[in-house]
């Protein structure tokens, strides 16, 4: 739609015979050696007034007059139903902006997290591991951990028991073994960061035998040997992940390590990988794989017996409580296997 008017510079009162159309939000002024493209929110246009010509006033002092009001009216509501579309367009583009940004994240988060914490566990440098467990050790050996009441001699036994089992290549073996007491954690063991496992005294007190402590062991060991609790503790610990690389510094995450690793439940995948090894291990060194399913039945009873006595003051822990949920289901794979 193009309509005729004249123009005023604001400078000379010589009129100016121009053509007027709108392009997108713009005003398109064209003349013989004038050209002018404003953009349509910012240019004045006062209301109509009796039957004189309609103005557009620019905010230099130009200012156009239109003698076709019709046309000049049907120019507005043209522009201003392009400038609506625009408006929705815009809001269209925004939303879809935004949901592309939370896909990002999620993915980010579901993907790019799992992944990165994956590439820097295997770039710790085995002294921060090992400071790592000192660590865990050395903070909750203050809180949540007592001394182990175990003798000396089933200590011993299990130790030896774990030293004949056969491994597959690709480690997994543990560090150490270390046996607390723990009246607030109960019936328990723990793959920590550095490849270290920290056996309870109920844990080996609710087995009826070694061999199934050597099947908690056993899955355990597939923690240790995909490095989960690390894993995990990167994943969990974002800020300390973002600062280990940054910075460059790992030993930041030392001090929250302990806190997080009681706090966060290893994931589904995390525990059915752990198990699988564990079966495999077990199945190899020719101990049955009911053992781990038997002895998962027992965690399972005792930590709902504990959670009914004290629902209060239960804690929430990583390994065969945080999995509580799944117990079942694990347990019914395990038994078909
Ligand atoms: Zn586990």
């Amino acid at each position: 739609m193009l309509l005729t008017a004249v123009y005023y510079d604001g400078r000379q009162a010589r009129p100016h015979p121009v053509t007027l159309c709108v392009e997108g939000d713009k005003l398109l002024l064209q003349g013989r050696d004038i050209v002018r493209r404003e953009d349509l929110n910012r240019l004045k246009i006062p209301p109509p007034l009796g039957s004189t010509p309609r103005l557009i006033l620019f905010a230099d002092g130009g200012r156009c007059e239109v003698a076709d009001r019709q046309g000049f009216a049907e120019m507005l509501q043209d522009a201003g139903n392009s400038a609506v579309a625009g408006l929705e367009n815009s809001w269209w583009y925004a939303l879809a902006a935004l949901l592309l940004t939370l896909s990002l994240l999620a993915a980010a988060y579901l993907v790019g997290l799992p992944y990165a914490a994956r590439v820097m566990a295997d770039r710790v440098p085995v002294y921060l591991l090992e400071r790592m467990d000192t660590q865990f050790f050395a903070s909750l050996d203050q809180t949540l951990l007592i001394p182990s009441a175990l003798p000396a001699q089933r200590r011993q036994s299990i130790q030896d028991g774990l030293q004949r089992l056969a491994l597959p290549p690709g480690g997994g073996r543990p560090e150490r073994i270390e046996f607390r007491g723990s009246p607030t954690l109960g019936a328990n063991a723990f793959a920590l960061p550095g490849g270290s496992v920290l056996v309870l005294d109920d844990l080996v007190n609710l087995a009826s035998s070694d061999e199934e402590i050597l099947a908690v062991l056993a899955h355990e060991m597939g923690h240790i040997r995909e490095k989960h609790a690390l894993r995990h503790m990167l994943q969990a610990s974002v800020v300390g992940l973002v600062m280990a690389w940054y910075i460059g510094d790992v030993s930041s995450l030392l001090a929250v390590a302990p806190t997080v690793l009681l706090e966060t439940r290893y994931s589904r995948d995390f525990e059915r990988r752990a198990d699988a090894f564990a079966a495999e291990l077990l199945g190899a060194n020719g101990i049955p794989v009911s053992r781990l399913a038997d002895i998962l039945q027992k965690l399972e009873d005792a930590h709902q017996t504990a959670a009914t006595k004290q629902p209060i003051e239960s804690v929430e822990v990583m390994d065969y409580l945080s999995s509580h949920p799944n117990t079942e289901e694990r347990i019914k794979r395990l038994r078909g296997l």
